[in-house]
């Protein structure tokens, strides 16, 4: 650990800060993936919003962060497969988001500030309710509807061209004169009324249900069988443009005007607002008509209306300077909880939910609602019993946001969350710095085989050719393989393998060779193919390095769990690999029926011993701690080669280290290497052994 202090600079930004902003990082992108590609997300949009604001503010911070692939700095997501891909002409933008009345005047003064307005100076504002369904792209030549995409990342969207011709609200020509190239844009929308029938549909068709008119929008735009959107009464507004050949208007009003007489609608609660008092009087009675409409909305579009006003202010990275949206706080109820469910998920994550009194928020019946985690739950002190304050933001999963303390019923006890999982009664723990409580029964918990049986095979584990994920479900769901060990037990079951559909004598004979074929595995590999939290290929490999065999390291592992041992010391003395990457490894091990399957394992594959690199340095099978600061080479690329020599890389020095490096600025690490006789070079000493 002293080590990563020694690594660090002057500057603030901590290792810890950087895991975080990867983190925040790759939430955000699987996030954005699940809505804009799957058209499923998993989070609420308020939920969203917030881990959103996390990263800007992490960002500007440490602005070193900011990466040109950062969600800050980018639109939507890729188009999906399955489409032809657009290229826009000028790139579809996403809007800069205002929360509350004072967003709104900084932003007002923003731009007088940018344009240098004087206070006298009118500045017209176009407010535009927000309409929550997808934008669209649709591109006319000579007058005529050419081509349709979506906004993608903005810069690529899909051409669903097809599709959008079944619009009725879309022109196929252009009524009036018109310039030859038109690129009008606008909310592709699915009326409420609409989805509630399309839901009831699906439904009764035990089809997928949609979690709001967006996503079902989305999903309907994004067809590839044009005779199903045909079917959905989807709508536009349209509100702006992308190319436009000649300048034919002056203000975002009159291109509204426009684009009417051009035969489209518009939305008609628009209006021109003049200041911050007008703007939030809007707000207002749109926020008051917003149950009563029959589209989504959540919340207004705010745009500078002249447009010479709008191309002086431009654009910043991922949004307008001269627009903004000021979003709709969520809509809440009081209803009573009934009771507290937890649910298991792929990775073994533990999430309470909330089953409630069914209460109607914002139109929609609610009857479950997230808790998030463990610490939610005790921090709003929710109870079963309670009568709680939940609320809907973004429409996808309603949230409880506090209990109302008056209302507890007498006796009522703080809820105690389970230590143990609820689906397969193995331990559930929870790392320190997590908010989350997993299920340690990876193996055996039937919520969380599957995904483990999938990625047991994936190509950087077992890599088992025609051994694909739809068939781990398929024969999981038969109770042919309930575990890894019954991949190579298959071949016992191959009269039943030939019963199954669409399995011949040759299939059936091809998988099984396949799997035979895989039977002896490097012991890094199938460390990985375990599956064990946080241990991807390259710490699966430190452990194989490290421990050299299966039966070593699980003897070393068995050891460590004594967080008192040398065992424990020695696991965390691995360059690479902290306390919670440990902890994880521990946890996993020491559930009892891990045990079973490893023992299964060995005896039915060859787990071949982790070879050393050949090398005849003398580096080869030593114990290397580097302290202090290199200056010829950075501590990766010294460890790296240390590593390639066959040498060990450990952070600290104990009994068992043969050399340190130390390079100026070393402290007690080689004091202690002193104080133990360990060899001590310094970095020209350690460049002459490597040989460079
Ligand atoms: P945005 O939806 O906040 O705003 C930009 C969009 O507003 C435009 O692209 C356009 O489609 C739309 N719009 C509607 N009416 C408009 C009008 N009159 N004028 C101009 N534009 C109008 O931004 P975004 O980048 O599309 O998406 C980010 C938002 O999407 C998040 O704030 C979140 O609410 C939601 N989101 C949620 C999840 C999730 O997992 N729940 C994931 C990704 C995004």
């Amino acid at each position: 650990m002293n080590d990563r202090k020694e690594d660090s600079t002057d500057s603030e930004l901590t290792p810890a800060m950087r895991e975080k902003h990867a983190q925040l990082v790759a939430d955000i992108r699987a996030h954005s993936e699940a809505y804009y590609q799957d058209d499923a997300p998993v989070v609420s949009d308020a939920e969203y919003d917030g881990l959103f604001q996390k990263l800007v503010a992490l960002e500007e911070a440490h602005p070193e962060l900011r990466s040109d692939g950062s969600p800050t700095q980018r639109v939507g997501a890729a188009p999906a497969q399955g489409f032809d891909k657009v290229q826009h002409a000028v790139p579809m933008l996403s809007l800069g988001n205002a929360f509350s009345a004072e967003d709104v005047g900084e932003f007002l003064a923003r731009i007088r500030r940018f344009l240098s307005l004087d206070d006298g100076e009118a500045l017209d504002i176009v407010a535009e309710p927000k309409i929550d369904g997808l934008s669209v792209s649709l591109r006319y030549e000579g007058g005529r509807f050419v081509r349709g995409a979506t906004r993608g990342d903005g810069v690529e969207g899909e051409d669903i061209t097809a599709n959008l011709r079944t619009i009725e609200d879309i022109p196929d020509a252009l009524a009036g004169a018109a310039p030859d190239v038109v690129e009008i844009r606008g909310e592709v929308y699915l009326p409420k009324s609409a989805f509630q029938k399309l839901n009831a549909d699906q439904e009764a068709a035990r089809a997928k249900v949609f979690a709001n008119p967006r996503n079902a929008a989305a999903g309907s735009l994004r067809q590839l069988d044009t005779t199903v959107t045909a079917k959905r009464p989807l709508r536009v507004f349209a509100y702006t443009w992308g190319e436009l050949a000649d300048e034919v208007v002056e203000t975002q009003w009159d291109f509204l005007q426009q684009v009417e007489e051009w035969g489209f609608p518009i939305n008609p609660l628009a209006r021109v607002c003049a200041g911050l008092e007008d703007i939030l009087e809007n707000y207002t009675a749109l926020s008051d008509q917003r149950a009563a409409l029959d589209y989504d909305i959540d919340g207004v579009v705010y745009k500078v209306n002249r447009l010479d006003y709008q191309r002086r202010l431009g654009f910043v990275s991922r949004a307008p300077r001269w627009a903004i949206a000021h979003k709709f706080p969520a809509e809440q109820a009081t209803t009573v909880l009934r009771d507290i469910d937890i649910q298991v998920g792929g990775t073994g994550s533990l999430t309470p939910v909330a089953r409630l009194e069914p209460v109607t928020v914002g139109g929609v019946v609610v009857s479950n609602a997230t808790l998030h985690n463990e610490d939610e739950i005790a921090r709003k002190d929710v109870r079963i019993g309670d009568t709680v304050v939940i609320q809907r933001a973004g429409d996808v999963i309603p949230q409880v946001v506090r209990a109302v303390e008056e209302k507890r019923p007498k006796g009522s006890k703080p809820y105690v969350f389970p230590t143990s999982c609820p689906v397969c009664q193995s331990e559930a723990v929870r790392d320190e710095d997590e908010a989350v409580r997993r299920c340690t029964g990876g193996l055996i918990c039937p919520t969380q085989t599957v995904e483990r049986l999938k990625h047991f095979v994936s190509r950087n584990a077992f890599d088992i050719e025609g051994l694909g994920a739809k068939h781990i479900v398929a024969f999981y769901e038969d109770g042919l393989i309930e575990g890894p060990a019954d991949i190579f037990r298959l071949h016992s079951h191959r009269e039943t393998l030939l019963e199954r559909e669409g399995w011949g004598e040759q299939s059936a004979d091809n998988l099984l060779a396949a799997i035979h074929e895989r039977r002896q595995i490097a012991l890094d590999r199938f460390i990985y193919a375990l599956g064990i939290r946080q241990v991807g290929q390259a710490t699966a490999r430190l452990l194989a390095r490290t421990y050299g065999t299966l039966a070593a390291w699980r003897d070393a592992m068995a050891a460590a769990q004594d967080r008192e041992s040398e065992a424990w010391m020695d696991l965390l003395n691995i360059d690479g690999i902290g306390e919670s990457v440990a902890n994880d490894v521990l946890a996993f091990l020491h559930e009892e029926h891990t045990g079973q399957v490893l023992d299964d394992l060995n005896e039915l594959l060859e787990i071949e011993a982790f070879e050393q690199p050949e090398s005849d340095s003398e580096l080869s099978g030593k114990t290397v701690v580097f302290t202090g600061t290199l200056e010829r080479m950075s501590r990766s690329e010294a460890k790296a080669r240390a590593e390639a020599l066959g040498a060990k890389v450990s952070g600290s020095v104990s009994g068992k280290t043969d050399l340190v490096v130390a390079g100026p600025g070393a402290g007690s690490k080689a004091k202690k290497a002193a104080d133990l006789g360990i060899e001590t070079i310094d970095e020209d000493a350690w460049i002459a052994l490597i040989g460079d």
